[in-house]
Parts: C-alpha cells; structure tokens; sequence
C-alpha cells in the first residue's frame, strides 16, 4: 500500500498547549504518534512509505482564505522580531493569542495578536518557527494521496494513505484549531472534486468542523462526521444532527453525534447509516478522515471503541470498493495508535 510521509513535521512540537482551566501541558499532538505509527507499518510486508510531492500553494488557497495562510507562514517570525523576550529562548515558547474574535466580525485586525484571536480557535494550535513548513508538508502528503489513487481502474480501486501531521479537519477556510492548521482531507477532497464526485467521511473522535464549513454550500463533496456529540464535547459550538447543509449543499453534509462511551455496537450501526449515505450519492472517490481517537483509552475521547471495532471499520469502508485516500487526523493513545492504524489500513492493502 502506498504511504506518503515527511520527516518534516517533526521540528513542530510546541513545548505547550492548554488545557480547560487554564493547565499548560506537554504537546498531546507529539511527533512520536509518528514514530508509533512508522514502527508499527515498518514491521507489516505491504508498507510502502513515500515521500509527497510538493503541489505549489495553488491547491491550498483553492480551499483556505490567502490572508489566513499568509498568517500562518509568517506569525512566527513576526512574534519572535516583536519580543526580545521570546528571542532569547524561542524553544521555550510557542505563539497563541489570549483575545479570541467574539463570533467573528468580518474586519481583521492589523496587528499580528489581534490577527492570531482571530485566526485561531483555541489553545491548541500553538505556532512555533517549524508550524507552517509542517503543516504545508502534510497538506502535500494528502494529495499525494489523492494523485496515487486516481490511477485506480474500475476493477482495481486503488487506496493510499497519507501520514499526515499536523492534523487537519477542525482547521476551516480563516481559521486554525484543535492542532490543526492546512486541512488536509479537504484540500484533497477538493482537489479530487475537479475529477470526479467525491465522499468524505471523518471518523475521527471530534467533528469535523473545518471540513464541514468549507463544503457547506457544495453538492459536489458529500461530507459525512460521525463523533462524540458537541453538546459535550469539543468542538462545541458545531456537529451538531440538525447541521445538514445550506444553499446548493443542503441534504450534502450530514454529522452523526454519539452519546458518551460509544462501544463498537453503536458505532458500527452509525457507520452503516453513513456507508448507505455514501452508496446513494455514487461518488467517483472516497476520502477518509481518519482519527483513532474512537479508541478505549484515548486520552481525549470517552468511546469505547476496540481494535477488533476499528478492524471492523476498515473492513466495512473497504467493501465500497472505490478509490480511496485514507488521511491521518487525530488520536492520542500513542502506544495503541500504530497497531490501530495497521488493523484499519490492512483492510485496503
Ligand atoms: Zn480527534
């Protein structure tokens, strides 16, 4: 199976986030759920690790806003030329703002803290020198991606997937958050959409909120979000059953919220109902945002989900038989994470 890769992320590591109440913790996005996941795949006989081409900006800017990206290419260089402080000991710091935009005005400000409240949606998404190298790196893994599995011919549908880190799918259009920066299932759901029609359903832990904002008006991408409800989980304020779409896109985005401890039983019915879902739209091209953090035991999740439930997963995605580009998200028990990922991927090798 082809697997694109980069060693680029790993200088991204902010030595902080924040936690509800205000708690600095160590970094729970960390480069060795990488190296968790690379050990596990190099150990399998079909891993065929790849590095991604570099696509230019085009493909980025065709799904994020030019200014935000802007933003983030150059935030932390103006944070560190701004404060002596922070040049002296850049490794101990990581840029955040502490003002956030109270439900978004359209004006951005000018100032670089303002522009950060603004672009950014928590305190998870810290920005240190390696951020933006990073997460254009992932992006790129995710297309390429997405150009290996147009080779697929009607009787062999192809899949791939793409290690990515930094996450991408609660990144939107303007905005960073929940680790993530450049979305990457989006930019190559996007890009496939200028082939064919395409599905993309996000099974990580979290809604997909970036992905859901970016495709909410467009029929061309059916976006599909199965998660722990937002009326008590991150990300709050969107994922939410009612959500289904507005404009050209009504009845194209559908979220699945899910009671807390969620067990493979509960999941795996909501997945048939999103599999139908996909079936019925036809799609030439399937993207799956992948997290594991269902998993029982993940730090930031409460669903109950086992390996033999995330074996089943792959198992019932794969029985679509179509084109598929598997894309890394989120999940944090990082000493399960790469036998989860393998027990998933082996279903489409
Ligand atoms: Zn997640």
């Amino acid at each position: 199976m082809k697997i694109f890769y980069s060693d680029n992320h790993r200088k991204h590591y902010p030595p902080f986030e924040v936690f509800d109440g205000g708690k600095r913790v160590p970094y729970l996005e960390n480069p060795n759920r990488m190296d968790q996941i690379l050990n596990a795949l190099k150990k399998t006989d079909w891993a065929d690790l790849n590095q991604p081409t570099d696509f230019g900006l085009d493909p980025i800017l065709a799904v994020h806003d030019k200014d935000y990206i802007a933003f983030l290419a150059s935030a932390w260089t103006q944070w560190l030329s701004s404060d002596p402080e922070v040049a002296a000991s850049p490794e101990q710091n990581a840029f955040l703002p502490a003002t956030f935009a109270l439900r978004r005005t359209p004006r951005v400000p000018s100032t670089l803290l303002g522009k950060a409240g603004y672009y950014i949606m928590d305190l998870s998404a810290c920005i240190v020198e390696a951020t933006y190298a990073a997460a254009l790196t992932s992006a790129y893994c995710a297309l390429s991606a997405a150009e290996f599995i147009l080779l697929s011919t009607v009787n062999r549908p192809s899949s791939a997937f793409a290690l990515c880190r930094p996450p991408g799918h609660h990144a939107g259009n303007d905005y960073a958050g929940g680790y993530c920066f450049i979305n990457n299932a989006a930019v190559a759901a996007n890009w496939l959409s200028s082939k064919g029609k395409v599905a993309l359903l996000d099974i990580d832990y979290h809604a997909g909120n970036g992905t859901q904002d970016i495709f909410y008006e467009r029929n061309d991408v059916l976006t599909i979000s199965i998660h722990g409800d937002p009326d008590f989980e991150y990300p709050h304020y969107i994922g939410f059953a009612d959500e289904t779409g507005s404009g050209d896109g009504i009845g194209f985005h559908r979220n699945f919220p899910l009671p807390k401890g969620t067990g493979n039983e509960g999941y795996l019915s909501t997945l048939d109902e999103a599999l139908n879902l996909i079936k019925n739209f036809a799609p030439n091209y399937l993207v799956i945002s992948a997290g594991m953090d269902t998993f029982d035991g993940d730090p930031l999740g409460t669903f109950k989900v086992t390996r033999e439930g995330i074996g089943e997963i792959g198992k019932r995605i794969a029985a679509l038989h179509l084109p598929t580009a598997i894309i890394m998200e989120g999940g944090y028990a990082n000493e399960a994470l790469g036998t989860n990922i393998v027990t998933l991927l082996e279903n489409f090798k």
